[in-house]
């Protein structure tokens, strides 16, 4: 170990920063962040620097340029003036006080290096790379970022909170030690992470009394939003989820790739539905949902997309609220939202739509029931989900009501994943264009002019032979 990690209390300490530009800036905010007293020495100072100084009465600017003398009674200085003699002279001079010194970019003149922070107040994870190489520190940073819930610093402040009572009621260390890992990382945290502080707080009291915080008799259900294929658009929480989930109940349109993160000892149940073909109807989703969550399981239901647009997420829910079972739902993003940015379509633009419509195209009883005088109207986007076999009724329906018949629409197949293909057409043309076409599902419609743009700002170009 070349260097020895630790955290300093600089509250009310003075520290010293050298230089007042943007690199200046970036060190001060974080010394301020640490609740320093921060003197600023340069002969001029950046804007940015300056309103800094105006917001934080911890900071002085001391307009001059840096002279030994300067150094007095610092807990730490940091120079980042862009002026080698000067740096030099600055670390000179803090090493013959032995005070620890940090020259930006310089670390043959560093005592201390600053690292990459994670701050999850009253959480901080610090990663360095020994000045071997920043960039690295930094990516590792940005992968711990992503794992660590934002939520993670209020959960340690809650947990501060009963630490004493914990000790106080749960012996020996051991047992507490089980009490806490089980606490938060259990169902507790999951509460609390979802936004359900207060009931999560309530648990925890009633677990602390019952000097018991494994897993409870009944587990939950996340409704879970996996994007429209590729595995890169998950948020963070769908990604958590899926790695401490006890069984997942997943959909036709979840992604191979997608499966493969979920935690790798985890029950998978498909539950898919074909087109008119439901390989399981809707309530015994529902009612298995149910019963898994009773047998003290965390079920993932894992849906294409978001689960609340065309997802009937909210059906399985309406069930799980029923019978008291604790859920959660994420969002994730829907077909429009992905197949349109990788087709390079924007679903409103200032001078083609002011709006846009998400629309079923399902029919029921052979006819798509839709307000066709509305949609034909200009100046709009209509994406049609699960187009495809009323995509002939669709068009003319449109163009009976007033729609261009060279109005554009793109048909988009598997959107955001490697074997998307985009195919623009007319509302008169596409369906012939595409008679002869070995089209895979899922696919989605856009409507509208903005399809015209798809030329010029198509960027998503996979390799479909591959
Ligand atoms: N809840 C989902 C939609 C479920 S309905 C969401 O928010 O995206 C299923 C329909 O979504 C499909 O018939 C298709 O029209 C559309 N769809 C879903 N993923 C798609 C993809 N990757 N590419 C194209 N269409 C997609």
């Amino acid at each position: 170990m070349d260097y020895f990690p630790l955290f300093i209390d600089l509250k009310n300490k003075n520290c010293l920063v050298i230089g007042a530009g943007e690199v200046a800036t970036r060190k001060a905010e974080l010394l301020a962040k640490a609740k320093a007293n921060i003197t600023i020495i340069a002969p001029e100072f950046c804007t940015n620097i300056k309103s800094l100084a105006e917001k934080n009465t911890h900071i002085t600017l001391v307009q001059k340029a840096f002279s030994p003398d300067d150094i007095n009674q610092q807990r730490l200085i940091i120079s980042a003036t862009n002026k080698a003699s000067v740096n030099k002279l600055v670390a000179e001079t803090a090493n013959l006080h032995n005070i620890p010194v940090n020259v930006v970019d310089s670390p043959e003149l560093c005592s201390f290096i600053v690292p990459a922070i994670i701050d999850r107040s009253p959480i901080v994870a610090a990663v360095s790379s020994g000045g071997a190489s920043p960039v690295l520190a930094r990516l590792l940073r940005s992968r711990l970022e992503s794992l660590i819930p934002p939520a993670f610093g209020r959960l340690a402040k809650l947990a501060n909170k009963y630490r004493a009572t914990v000790k106080e009621n749960i012996n020996p260390p051991a047992q507490r030690r089980i009490f806490w890992e089980n606490a938060l990382q259990g169902s507790i945290a999951e509460l609390f992470y979802s936004g359900k502080e207060k009931e999560a707080e309530f648990e925890l009291q009633k677990a602390i009394n019952t000097n018991n915080a494994e897993k409870p008799i009944t587990g939950e259900v996340y409704l879970v939003g996996a994007g429209p294929g590729d595995p890169d658009l998950l948020t963070f929480r769908a990604l958590r989820l899926m790695q401490q989930a006890d069984t997942v109940v997943y959909d036709r349109l979840v992604s191979k790739e997608i499966l493969e993160l979920v935690r790798r000892d985890a029950e998978l149940i498909y539950v898919g539905k074909q087109r008119d073909n439901h390989s399981l109807p809707q309530e015994s989703i529902n009612a298995l949902l149910a019963r898994l969550a009773k047998e003290g399981k965390r079920v993932v239901r894992l849906k294409g997309g978001d689960p609340f647009i065309f997802g009937r997420g909210a059906e399985e829910i309406e069930k799980l609220a029923e019978e008291n079972i604790n859920f959660q739902v994420v969002p994730g993003i829907t077909a429009a939202s992905g197949c349109a940015t990788y087709a390079g379509i924007p679903l409103t633009h200032r001078d083609h739509s002011q709006s846009c419509t998400f629309v079923t195209g399902h029919l029921k009883d052979n006819t798509v029931n839709l307000n066709w005088k509305q949609l034909a109207a200009p100046n709009q986007t209509i994406v049609i989900y699960m187009g495809l076999v009323g995509l002939k009724t669709i068009c003319q329906s449109l163009i009976q009501h007033g729609a261009p018949v060279d109005l554009p629409i793109a048909l988009i197949q598997q959107g955001t994943t490697h074997t998307q293909r985009v195919i623009t057409a007319t509302l008169s043309t596409i369906y012939k264009k595409i008679e002869h076409e070995d089209i895979q599902p899922p696919t989605l419609f856009i409507i509208g002019t903005v399809v015209s743009l798809h030329d010029n700002l198509k960027w998503f170009n996979p390799n479909n032979g591959l």
